[in-house]
This record gives C-alpha cells, structure tokens and sequence, in this order.
C-alpha cells in the first residue's frame, strides 16, 4: 500500500498506545494515519488461537482491573471479562514449595517491599533493600523478574514502588483475549498502515518528515510509542535535538519476559485454574499457569534470568527447561503429557526488543523526561512514559490519549 504524503497527525505504533491514542483522535476532524512495523496491529498485546485453544503471547491480565480503562472498553465492545482472582498463590499441590515454605517467602517479599517503600536504600537499588544472607533471595529475583523483566540489581526502588502503590491488585482477564480486545478496540476512521517501518523521522520547518520503505510522510504532529528498547537503538534515525529522549529511554529498558505454552495431551493430573512455581529456589524458575479457562494448555511464565535463555538459546531450549521442571515436580511420566505449542519472542521482535520498561536505579524521574512533547509537534506515549502503571496494557492506552490530548491542543493553537 502506498502512503497518502501528508497528515495532521501520524501516529507511529499500534500497539495499546497508539491505539489510545487513534481512539481520541478519532472523529476530531484531524487527518490522522498510524504507521506500524509488524505486519498485525497489537504490538506487545497479541492474541493466537489454535484448535480451539486461546492464548496470549503478551498481556493477559487486566492489571487494577477496577480501573484499568480496558475494562471500560471491553464492555462496550461485548467481551467478556473474567473477574476471579488469579491462581497466583496457589502452589498446586503444594509440589516442592511447603505452606510452612511459601509462609515464610512471602515473609520475605513482605518485608523487602516495606522497605521498598518505607525505608529505601539510599542507593535507590532494589537489591541493597534484601534482607543480608536471606534463605529466599532467589525467589524474590525469580518475582522481580516476573514483575518488572530484570535482577533487583538493576531496579530503582522509587520506580518500582510508585506502580506497587498505584495498583489495586485486580487482576482480571477477557477469555477472547487481550490482544483480540486490543485490536478489536483500533477506530474504523483511522487508517492504519501495516508492514510500514519508519526509518528515519526529520524536522522540516514547522513539519515533521517521517520516511518509511513504502513512502514519505509529512505531518503537522507525529505521536511515537515505539518501546523505549527501539527509541534508545538504530531502527530508527533521529534528529539530534531528540537526544534527550533517547537518554532518558536508555534508562528505561526493557525487561526479559516470555511465554511458552505447553498443550496438555491425554488424562493428565492437572486441574483448571492451577498454578505452579517451578523452583522457589531458583532465580530462572517459570511460573506454571495451568488450564486456564479450563482449556488444555499450560502457560510458563519467563522473567529475567529465565527469560534471558529463551532469547539467548532458543524456544526449543525454553520448552525443554519447561517440561524438566514439571518432570522434576510430577514424575517423569508426566512428559507424555506435554507438547510443545506456541511461545513468544519478544526481545528477537526487532520492532519491540524486550517486554516491559522499568527504571534503573535512580532514574525513575526518566520517565517524565520521556512523556515531554518537543517543539509542541513531537509527543511521545507508551507503556514506559506513565509514571505510575509503566509496564501495562492500560498505562500504554492511557499515554496514548494523554498523547492525543496534547497533539490536539498545539494543532489547536
Ligand atoms: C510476556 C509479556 C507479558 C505481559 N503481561 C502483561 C499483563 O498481563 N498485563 C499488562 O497490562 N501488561 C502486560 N505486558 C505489558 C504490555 O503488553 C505492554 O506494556 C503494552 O502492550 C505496551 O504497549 P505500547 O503501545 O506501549 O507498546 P507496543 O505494544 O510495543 O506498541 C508499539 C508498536 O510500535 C511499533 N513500532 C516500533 N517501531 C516502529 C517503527 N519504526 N515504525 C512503525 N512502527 C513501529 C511496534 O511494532 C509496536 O507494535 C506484558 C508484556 C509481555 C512482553
């Protein structure tokens, strides 16, 4: 598809940012285009179904679902939204994590997130915030992974505990998906380009040229979302005066976190709405939500360390990691159940590069940096511009209407 040449707004991404963002702009009278690498619309929000079976490769839970603005939007759309408490604190079983065990690791997580909180380090290191020779030091890496995509080394403290203290733990869930809602949700009025990379973006007079492989752009405002991962690298050429922005990007990066989905086959012990940690003992651990919605799958949930093999070695090398560590919990009959069916691979996804932003240490006031518009015609959005709910669905959609708002104010003017 070739591009029409000139637009009021250009909107690069469409991910839950930009689709934010599309969605306010929408029926304003502005000519509005959004221009996206991938060839599906979504970005890190990606629904896959296959035989029946329905999963996120990305976001899946509706974090502070009580005010998370796509609960809003599911329901004007018609979906479904599944309020049950998650099976997070479930040890299946209780395999290989004790009650007496998890009691005394939640102890842990407990008092290391009070002083988080209460009492941070000067260091503003999340690690420096651990108890001295703790027994559960490699559970609470293996959380820290999970929440925020990296070590407690490179986690400021402050960054982290303005989300801790924002979110209202609702963690609900749309069974079509949450990708599906979020490409479900993208405006009809707006035109969206797919398989159409910007490669360099300029500053021309009182326009902004974007070129891409398809065409040239010329805009009266441009809205980026592209991850902090892409901002900070070489996808994309910028002009110098952006600097700034790629700095405070670079102290944002991105996480490590993946998804491997294993099928469940044949009469196997697994109950719906389970979970398992594989290993508290160990840092690169999964996460194992079993049968969720019932449907015959398992998620392994990657953070961190774990995560990083699975970018490093492969999806194959993930899977085999996964199905050892059931095997060590359930016996080695147990790999007759499982098959290998889908898994991500975000950090090789050269349009997105990681999984989610969180600030090194004493950088959290990055993250206003970021959200700053230049010269009132550049305005950026994104998961990691939102100074409370940074690393989520609704935190990237509500940047994407903040965006939207302050593009329409200087085209206004
Ligand atoms: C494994 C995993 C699990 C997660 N779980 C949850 C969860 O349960 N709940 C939750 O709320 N969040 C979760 N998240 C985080 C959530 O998915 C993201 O925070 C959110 O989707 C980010 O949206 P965004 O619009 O800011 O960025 P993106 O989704 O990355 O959108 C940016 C878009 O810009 C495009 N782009 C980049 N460069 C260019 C270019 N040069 N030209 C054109 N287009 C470009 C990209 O392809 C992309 O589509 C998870 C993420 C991962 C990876």
């Amino acid at each position: 598809m070739s591009l029409i040449d000139r637009a009021d707004v250009v909107i690069i991404g469409a991910g839950a940012a930009g689709t934010g963002a599309a969605r306010h702009l929408s029926g304003s009278g502005l000519n509005t285009v959004l221009l996206e690498a991938l060839p599906r619309a979504g970005g890190r929000s990606w629904t896959r179904t296959m035989g029946g079976t329905t999963v996120d490769l990305g976001c899946g839970w509706l974090h502070s679902g009580d005010r998370n603005p796509w609960t809003r939007i599911a329901g004007e759309l018609g979906f479904v939204v599944d309020r049950r408490q998650s099976a997070w604190q479930v040890q299946f079983r209780d395999l290989g994590f004790s009650p007496s065990e998890r009691a005394e690791a939640n102890d842990a997580f407990e008092r290391w997130n009070d002083r988080v909180a209460n009492d941070p380090p000067a260091t503003d290191i999340a690690a420096d915030a651990l108890d001295l020779a703790g027994e559960w030091t490699a559970y609470l890496q293996a959380l820290s992974g999970f929440i925020s995509g990296d070590e407690l080394e490179r986690i400021s403290c402050r960054d982290y505990a303005a989300y801790d203290q924002a979110s209202t733990d609702n963690n609900w869930r749309v069974p079509a998906g949450y990708g599906t809602l979020v490409s479900a949700a993208m405006p009809a009025d707006v035109p969206v380009h797919l398989s159409t990379s910007v490669k360099s973006i300029e500053l021309d007079g009182s326009r902004i040229v974007l070129r891409t492989p398809s065409g040239t752009l010329r805009a009266r405002a441009v809205i980026v979302t592209a991850s902090t991962n892409v901002i900070a690298g070489d996808a994309i050429r910028w002009p110098s005066a952006l600097d700034a922005w790629r700095d405070a990007a670079r102290r944002l990066p991105l996480g490590s976190n993946e998804k491997l989905f294993l099928e469940i086959v044949g009469s196997s012990p697994f109950e719906d709405e389970s979970h398992l940690l594989g290993n508290p003992r160990d840092a690169s651990t999964g996460s194992y939500y079993i049968r969720p919605f019932g449907q015959p799958v398992i998620e392994c949930f990657l953070g961190g360390a774990g995560a990083r093999v699975v970018a490093e070695h492969g999806t194959d090398v993930g899977f085999v990691r996964a199905i050892d560590q059931l095997a060590t919990l359930f016996g080695n009959d147990i790999r007759r159940n499982l098959r290998p069916l889908i898994a991500s691979d975000w950090t090789r996804t050269p349009s997105i590069g990681g999984a989610y932003s969180h600030a090194l240490p004493g950088q959290a006031d990055a993250r206003s940096v970021l959200a700053q518009p230049y010269d009132n015609r550049l305005f950026f959005a994104g998961e990691a511009t939102h100074r409370t709910d940074f690393s989520t669905a609704h935190g990237a959609f509500q940047s994407g209407v903040r965006a939207a708002n302050e593009a329409m104010a200087a085209l206004a003017d």
